[in-house]
């Protein structure tokens, strides 16, 4: 057995009963190993360890346990504040486990902890079903779940975590345990929505829904207009059925042959929508909005699946990212007069500002229920400044910065969790969670007392 201790930076570390793949700096593998999502996050792990199943993460999670390694656990790497990844630290990178497996009978979709969204859709549209998850194929289900997960299936059929069932996970002393309603209740509910703070999920295994062709697309607004829009958008929705959603973003059009040649470059307001129904119904129930006048509709019928990759291509990995998010309750004049001046500085073609409608069938779980406490709001708000360019980083932030700062005071005062960066202060971590607050220190207590997991938005445990 190797002995080597976290402060010995040179020897290889040698994982006792490890079959995946072990990555150390100086491996040729180790720069795309160690790289996020998020371009501008540089961080240059100890020990990656690529696991190919659980007992490979137990035994990656016992050696840094033990020798007083710093653990950080990737999923996806999607998050935008680069938490799959620390320096110095091991990580447990789940990049390898990416199976989903679909019961149609049951209508349980078992997931693996490494998957991406794209995965999960892949696997279940065949049997007509999907899992309510977000709206880029390249996010990991895990992290995206563990902090609640939203996205076009919300309104109709609740979060992320109103679809998970079952969890499996890898806990800090090295056990494994099944969570779900009648066992370790109170772990099943930390982790639908307390993030990575009480062990590796493992496994996911979701209940599936009814979900085959939708028909979606973007509506595209003069950007002058969008008070008005944004008025009728939000009036629209609190009647619409739960099965119609759109959510509501500022954009600059790119230059891709998808939209005509003279919207190139001009900044827009625009929906997007999802309806998981029949084209003449969609047509009907969108009349109102199309009366208001689109200079582009491209709304129309396609596979879920193809609507859940749409912006893949706008957003490739390695773009510098900052973001702030809130929650909505209401969309005063006042907040949509703010919006309108921001939006007209956006400062690049990626940036952008997205409301995402969260009513309807998560309203129906308590807010209680779950960590996830803004069960009241109807919006999830986030500003986007997102470049190709490291240099333009800066503008981004400051972009981002002061467009939160002019908005926040109308917010409902918390962010979401998967969306808060790492120069967020404690604070909002808490904010996140509100009235949970409390009871998930309480289950950090039981479950990770030592505070193994920390390279997370970290729940403290006093
Ligand atoms: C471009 C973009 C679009 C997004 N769109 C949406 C959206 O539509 N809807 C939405 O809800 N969210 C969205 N998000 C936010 C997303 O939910 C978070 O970024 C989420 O953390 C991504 O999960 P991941 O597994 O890829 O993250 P990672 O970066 O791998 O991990 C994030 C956190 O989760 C922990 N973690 C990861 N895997 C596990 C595991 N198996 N067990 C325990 N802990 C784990 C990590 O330790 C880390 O703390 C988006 C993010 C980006 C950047």
């Amino acid at each position: 057995m190797n002995t080597i201790t976290a402060s010995d930076t040179t020897a290889r570390l040698d994982v006792p009963g490890f079959r995946g793949v072990l990555i150390e700096p100086g491996d040729n593998a180790y720069d795309e190993a160690r790289a996020v999502y998020n371009g501008s996050v540089d961080r240059r792990p100890r020990l990656i360890a690529r696991c190919a199943d659980v007992a490979d993460v137990i035994a990656a999670v016992d050696f840094a346990r033990e020798r007083g390694l710093t653990l950080a656990v990737r999923g996806g790497g999607h998050h935008a504040a680069g938490l799959g990844v620390w320096t110095d630290a091991l990580v447990v990178d789940l990049g390898d486990m990416r199976a989903v497996h679909v019961d149609p009978d049951e209508r349980l979709v078992r997931v693996q902890g490494g998957a991406l969204l794209g995965d999960v859709d892949h696997a279940t549209h065949p049997f007509g079903l999907a899992v309510p998850t977000g709206i880029l194929s390249t996010t990991g289900i895990a992290g995206l779940t563990l902090g609640g997960g939203l996205g076009y299936l919300s309104r109709q059929f609740g979060l992320s975590i109103d679809s998970l069932v079952e969890a499996e996970v890898v806990l800090a002393d090295g056990s494994v345990v099944t969570a779900d309603n009648d066992r370790h209740p109170d772990l099943f509910w930390a982790i639908r929505g307390g993030g990575g703070n009480f062990g590796v999920v493992t496994t996911f295994t979701f209940r599936g829904h009814p979900v085959r062709d939708i028909v979606g697309g973007p509506m595209l607004f003069d950007l002058e207009d969008s008070p008005a829009v944004m008025r009728a958008w939000d009036d629209f929705l609190a009647e619409a059925p739960e099965a119609l959603t759109g959510w509501f973003g500022f954009l600059t059009v790119p230059p891709v042959d998808a939209f005509p040649a003279e919207l190139h470059g001009r900044k827009m307001a625009g929906i997007v929508w999802c309806h998981n129904g029949p084209v003449d119904e969609a047509d009907r129930l969108l009349a109102p909005m199309r009366a208001l006048g689109p200079v582009l509709d491209g709304v129309g019928e396609m596979p879920f699946p193809a609507l859940q990759s749409v912006f893949d291509g706008l957003y490739p990995k390695g773009l510098q990212w900052y973001w702030r998010a809130d929650f909505v309750e209401e969309l005063t004049d006042e907040a949509i007069a703010v919006h309108l001046e921001h939006a007209r500085r956006l400062p690049t073609m990626h940036s952008s500002m997205h409301l995402y409608p969260i009513d309807g069938a998560v309203h129906r779980v308590g807010g209680a229920a779950t960590p996830f406490a803004f069960r009241r709001a109807r919006y999830a708000q986030v500003i986007v400044g997102v470049d190709p360019d490291p240099g333009r980083l800066d503008a981004l932030r400051t972009w981002t910065r002061e467009y939160h700062d002019a908005l926040h005071p109308f917010s409902a005062g918390g962010g979401y969790v998967n969306m808060l960066m790492d120069d967020e202060g404690d604070d909002r971590v808490e904010a996140a969670y509100g009235d949970n607050f409390p009871r998930l220190v309480e289950a950090k207590r039981r479950y990770d007392a030592e505070n193994l997991w920390h390279v997370n938005k970290n729940i403290p445990t006093s």
